[in-house]
């Protein structure tokens, strides 16, 4: 719990008045509209506001004097302007427009946007793909054609909130009187109201729908990729237009495969003869056609080959990026008689000091076929 009085900045036995001098002075230095940063802003306007609601009132005080902590709200009316959490929140979001209720008007509004998150593979990335996705949303109800009213009847004007659909309710606080204004609860913000409500929406006027499309995926697209799709997100009221659909793309990992950019990174094992003498390698790309890769007499083993233009293609087109094959000399696990005999006459060229075999190893060879 923090200290109330030095987050109002006062002393410990500071008057009712002083109080209440510092918590309006605080709570003005941190309106949005003056302070800069209004996250901090917001985080210190709850402090302020808590400890002046225990500050202020002489029963929590002494309880919060006594025991350093707050009695239960349970009793006596609460606690004073900002009590009910409802009631907090309305001068809250006021300030900080953390709801769409207050200033909205009723009228044309747009449906909100959707998101659909959709894995596709590292070929798909590659090639380009069309995938079909299938998702709720709210769209017009197709028995009442977005009216919200049963076929045959029609929505008239809210009497409760006069069509603007919403509700203004004035409020008493230490700042000053606040008008606080919240959706219609009667027409919920419609401005409409229909006496007899359609029944396959209850008179909202759209349903819950599954729609199903397809989703052209362009060559390119990286994770994090963001493909929109006008207007397939949620319907629009009151004659307001749809929303959009955005589809966030994740990659899979793959399994041989490693993208940078557009670059793309593949580890291949060539044998010891292959680097030593040079050679010819197939090696796999992601067009499903295999590379042919010419290596060098010589390589050594962690030697990258960049193979031009055979990485990733760019979604804006262009050039592509280049594949980066790492290769890695592979050492045979076991060797066939004549194998060992040739690699021994090698060693014994070079000078090179080798394991000699034990004798038993010998006699066990020499009883087996070749
Ligand atoms: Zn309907
Ligand atoms: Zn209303």
């Amino acid at each position: 719990m923090p200290d109330y009085y030095s987050v109002l900045g006062v002393e410990r036995g500071a008057s009712e008045a002083d109080i209440k001098r510092a918590y309006r002075g605080l709570a003005r230095k941190f309106h949005p509209d003056v302070a800069d940063d209004k996250i901090s802003a917001e985080r210190h306007f709850k402090e302020i506001n808590e400890a002046y609601e225990i500050l202020s009132d002489p029963l929590k005080r002494s309880h919060y004097d006594r025991f350093g902590s707050v009695p239960n709200s349970s009793g006596a009316g609460g606690f004073g302007p900002f009590a009910s959490p409802e009631g907090f929140g309305d001068i809250f979001d006021m300030f900080f427009g953390g709801r769409a209720g207050p200033t909205r008007a009723a009228g044309p509004q747009r449906g909100a946007d959707l998101r659909y998150d959709l894995q596709i593979t590292l070929e798909e990335a590659y090639r380009g793909a069309e995938r079909e996705i299938s998702f709720q949303h709210l769209a017009g109800c197709e028995i009442c054609h977005g009216s919200g009213a049963r076929p045959g009847t029609s929505a008239s004007r809210c009497d409760r909130c006069g069509g603007s659909g919403v509700a203004r309710t004035s409020r008493q606080t230490p700042l000053g009187a606040f008008v606080t204004q919240s959706t219609c609860p009667k027409c919920g913000g419609e401005g409409e109201f229909a006496a007899a409500p359609c029944e396959s929406c209850r008179g909202h006027g759209r349903t819950e729908q599954t729609r199903t499309l397809t989703v052209k995926i362009p060559a390119g697209v990286d994770e994090g990729s963001r493909i929109r799709i006008a207007s397939a997100g949620e319907g629009g009221t009151r004659g307001g237009p749809a929303g959009d659909l955005y589809v966030y793309l994740g990659v899979a990992q793959h399994p041989r495969f490693r993208r940078e950019g557009a670059d793309l990174f593949l580890d291949i094992p060539i044998s010891f003869t292959q680097a030593a003498l040079g050679g010819t390698v197939s090696v796999e790309s992601l067009e499903g056609q295999p590379l042919d890769l010419a290596i060098v007499a010589g390589t050594q083993t962690g030697s990258a080959y960049r193979l031009r233009g055979r990485g990733m293609p760019h979604v804006r087109g262009g050039s592509r990026g280049d594949l980066l094959v790492t290769v890695h000399v592979a050492v045979p696990a076991k060797l066939a008689r004549r194998e060992r005999e040739l690699l021994e006459e090698y060693a014994e060229l070079r000078g090179d000091k080798i394991e000699d075999r034990s004798f038993f190893e010998r006699v066990k060879d020499a009883f087996k076929a070749d």
